[in-house]
């Protein structure tokens, strides 16, 4: 579904992406993980149209969207939650929603924002309250909602999990573990590295720019470097 090959882009005379190699597969869980500062963001930005991609190329679904606005991405289904979740606070969840599916004007608005209640109870509870007055992980749970009214193929989370805490990571995990029975692809990048890979197929870790190991999650989890660097084990 996506493919990234040699992907390096810089940001003013620094390369920052050293030639990136990652392929998503339809209906996989990829998780990425990697140390601060290692590039997951950068990547994701580039994946969504943010950032040039100076060398290599960018595959969904077929098309080379390399050089594709985001604005096209999105409409292709390539749909990116972001991270630090930039809801819009005075507006209510429902309309912070609504606004998640801005593209569309048909009947399918309503069913999804009826799928997205159900996937987040608590967002039909507060539907009419301003986003502003949702704790960290009901904010969270609500950028991950609003992507989906974009009606991804593929859903780019970058640190879901930032700033929850333990019991609402797993949660939130768990919720996106949940977007496979939607049909949705996910490529996640997590610091959180354990319990992002435990609800992966298969991951990736990035060091430097590069990417370092491609396995199956579970293999990634029992690996003795990725114990050591990434999971504090
Ligand atoms: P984190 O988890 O802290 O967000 P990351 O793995 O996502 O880290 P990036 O944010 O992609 O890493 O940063 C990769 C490198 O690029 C870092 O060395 C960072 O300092 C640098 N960098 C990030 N954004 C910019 C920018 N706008 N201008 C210049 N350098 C940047």
């Amino acid at each position: 579904m996506l493919s990234v090959n040699g992907l390096r882009t810089r940001y003013g005379r620094i390369e920052v992406l050293h030639g990136i190699d990652l392929e998503v597969h339809s209906g996989e869980i990829v998780t990425l993980v990697g140390a601060n500062g290692a590039g997951k963001t950068t990547l994701l930005r580039c994946l969504s149209g943010i950032q040039p991609v100076t060398e290599g190329t960018i595959h969904f679904r077929g098309d080379n969207i390399t050089t594709a606005p985001s604005y096209a991405r999105v409409k292709q289904g390539l749909v990116q939650a972001p991270e630090g979740r930039q809801i819009f606070t005075n507006l209510s969840v429902e309309e912070n929603l609504r606004l998640g599916a801005y593209q569309y004007r048909d009947a399918r608005v309503d069913k999804d924002l009826q799928e997205a209640f159900a996937l987040f109870p608590i967002l039909r509870e507060k539907r009419n309250l301003p986003a502003g007055g949702l704790s960290g992980g009901q904010q969270q749970m609500l950028a991950i909602a609003r992507a989906l009214m974009g009606r991804p193929m593929c859903l780019l989370l970058d640190e879901p999990s930032l700033g929850l805490a333990p019991i609402l990571v797993d949660q939130i995990l768990e919720t996106v573990k949940s977007l496979k029975e939607l049909d949705v692809t996910v490529f996640v990048v997590e610091q959180n590295a354990f319990a992002a890979l435990s609800i992966a197929d298969r991951g990736y870790v990035m060091e430097t720019g590069q990417i370092l190991m491609a396995a199956p999650a579970n293999d990634l989890l029992a690996d003795d470097r990725v114990r050591e660097a990434y999971l504090g084990v």
